[in-house]
């Protein structure tokens, strides 16, 4: 898999315009709206923005585009400003509010209606999108279209006040109402809302749209690349007629660049929400969300994440990309990284019946195969222990290279042992495997010649410690969720979460911290939870196996 920093079309044109003197710095932001959890689309456009002025020596803000109040909340914005974080960025001074230049707005709008550019409009909903004709009709202009500049500002300034109902009026633009490009078909620039706002609270009974707020916010800023995602493209040409028609200090251009999408994957707000509000997951941060804190809860890295951005580029295409990769990316930093450890998720009872009652034999193991640095653990081995149930077999062919009845197999770290009989209840299921130590193995091959096949993992059952251990795998067991007739709620994968309540674990996981990463040898990669994991209750949860299985 490409491992590479892939193409970026973004800082071929951000080289040029500084080597030309068009901009001294570049300057860019990420304006996130505050009625959700930031995903990994989000965190796309993150890298794409503070990437670029990392790169080049710019300023990066964090601006939250907050022109509609009913949706967002402060509990989004203080979550948004800590993944942004959490991923190893810094905006540039005091995050910013488009609310914050609310007034500002206003005053711009004034403007164009005093220069002839924008008028109050009286026209319903309904009748608004009549006069608007269609992509192959062009429409028709507005029966206010031509009220005299003072009308219109003693309107405006009458919907300022609250004089009016929501919906009664609106301010547009005046631009051409026959415009092949839809978006200069008059568009509006305020609407009446009579709802607080969570910054400016009752001020305001007015709100600006997108369009007029956004690249003006961009030149309050002196942004100087306006990046956005390519459904934008056709609202270039309206974000380019109010940088020209107002009296700006600074000039920002829009970049319109193919957002991410994800295989397995869903990545749009709404969606997501309907999954926390309808209880599917346990919230935003649930470890199956593609939120910034889903996958940190999950034990990705931000490292990880940004990997990840930098090897998928950043071009015009609108491609899916295969989650696979991002599940590469990840595999990869913690096989580099993560401390190794032992924990067993089905446990079945050992007992070696030659190992002496109550003795602790302390073996010292790397806590990595490969790097030194990362130090060495304590591993007690004892007379009982358990092994994976899965890893134990009565009889087996050649292929199956774990513990068979009358065979030898290595206790990974320890002694190679052989197998002498099981104990079975009534039922017939087996409680115990009893075997004995071969003499003198550990880190030794068997005097006898008579080697091992294979490597199983283990936990001291008397010095072990029990674990919860929550296994996760894809939300969605459709490739592209919600596309086509299908409903995504309709396409949750039902093993999307399985709860291991009784694993047993090496005694050094018990003192882990909150979100440490680990390699479960033979098992995959594990975090320690944020939240739930504690010395008396360790909690983990499965990141991801050691190797892609979905596929097979
Ligand atoms: P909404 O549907 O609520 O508008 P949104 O995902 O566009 O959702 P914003 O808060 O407006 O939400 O997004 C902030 C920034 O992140 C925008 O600049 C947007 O273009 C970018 N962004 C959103 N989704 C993606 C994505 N999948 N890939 C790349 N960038 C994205
Ligand atoms: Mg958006």
């Amino acid at each position: 898999m490409e491992n590479t920093p892939a193409a970026n079309f973004l800082q071929t044109i951000v080289a040029q315009d500084l080597a030309q003197g068009r901009v001294a710095q570049v300057v860019t932001r990420f304006p996130p709206e505050p009625n959700g959890y930031l995903h990994i689309g989000h965190a796309k456009s993150i890298s794409v923005n503070f990437g670029l002025a990392e790169t080049f020596g710019g300023r990066c803000n964090l601006r939250f585009d907050d022109t509609n109040p009913e949706k967002e909340s402060q509990e989004f914005i203080e979550a948004i400003q800590q993944d942004v974080r959490w991923l190893g960025y810094t905006w540039d001074g005091e995050v910013r509010f488009a609310s914050a230049y609310f007034q500002q707005l206003y005053n711009w709008a004034v403007y164009l209606v005093e220069q002839g550019h924008a008028y109050v409009c009286d026209l319903t909903a309904e009748q608004a999108r009549e006069y608007r004709g269609t992509l192959t009709e062009p429409g028709s202009n507005s029966p206010f279209r031509d009220r005299p500049v003072q009308e219109n500002l003693d309107l405006l300034a009458g919907m300022k006040a609250g004089d009016f109902d929501e919906g009664e009026k609106v301010l547009r633009a005046k631009i051409d109402m026959a415009a092949p490009n839809m978006n200069l078909r008059d568009p509006i620039l305020y609407r009446i809302r009579k709802v607080s706002h969570h910054q400016t609270g009752n001020d305001w009974v007015i709100y600006p749209t997108y369009d007029f707020a956004h690249g003006q916010e961009d030149a309050i800023e002196a942004v100087t690349h306006s990046i956005c995602t390519l459904e934008f493209e056709d609202h270039r040409p309206l974000y380019d007629w109010f940088i020209e028609h107002l009296p700006l200090t600074s000039r920002p251009h829009q970049y319109e660049f193919g957002g991410l999408n994800l295989s397995y994957t869903i990545t749009s707000k709404r969606k997501l929400k309907q999954l926390v509000d309808e209880g599917v997951v346990s919230g935003w941060d649930d470890p199956r969300m593609p939120t910034v804190s889903g996958m940190r809860r999950r034990g990705y890295t931000p490292a990880a994440i940004r990997k990840f951005c930098d090897m998928i580029g950043t071009t015009r295409g609108e491609g899916v990309v295969d989650v696979a990769m991002l599940e590469f990316a990840i595999r990869e930093d913690l096989n580099e990284n993560a401390p190794r450890a032992m924990c067993v998720l089905d446990p079945l009872k050992l007992v070696l019946t030659d190992y002496p009652q109550g003795q602790v034999e302390e073996l010292t193991v790397p806590a990595h195969p490969s790097r030194e640095e990362l130090g060495q653990r304590i591993v007690p081995f004892t007379r009982e222990l358990y092994i994976d149930r899965d890893d134990f077999r009565e009889a087996a062919n050649k292929k199956y290279k774990r513990l068979v009845l009358g065979k030898r197999v290595r206790l990974r770290n320890g002694y190679v042992i052989e197998a002498d009989e099981v104990v079975k209840d009534d039922q017939d299921n087996i409680l115990a495997v009893h075997a004995h130590t071969i003499p003198n193995t550990v880190g030794n091959d068997p005097e006898d010649g008579i080697k091992p096949k294979g490597v199983i993992h283990w936990v001291s059952a008397t010095e072990g410690v029990q674990a919860t251990v929550r296994v996760y795998d894809r939300l969605f067991n459709q490739e592209s969720p919600g596309v086509g007739d299908g409903d995504f709620m309709k396409q949750i994968n039902p093993e999307s979460l399985h709860v291991v309540e009784q694993a047993w674990i090496e005694p050094s996981l018990a003192r882990a911290v909150p979100e440490q990463n680990f390699q479960f040898e033979r098992e995959g990669y594990f975090v320690a939870d944020r939240y739930d994991y504690n010395a008396e209750k360790p909690v983990f949860n499965k990141t991801i196996g050691l190797r892609d299985t979905w596929n097979n």
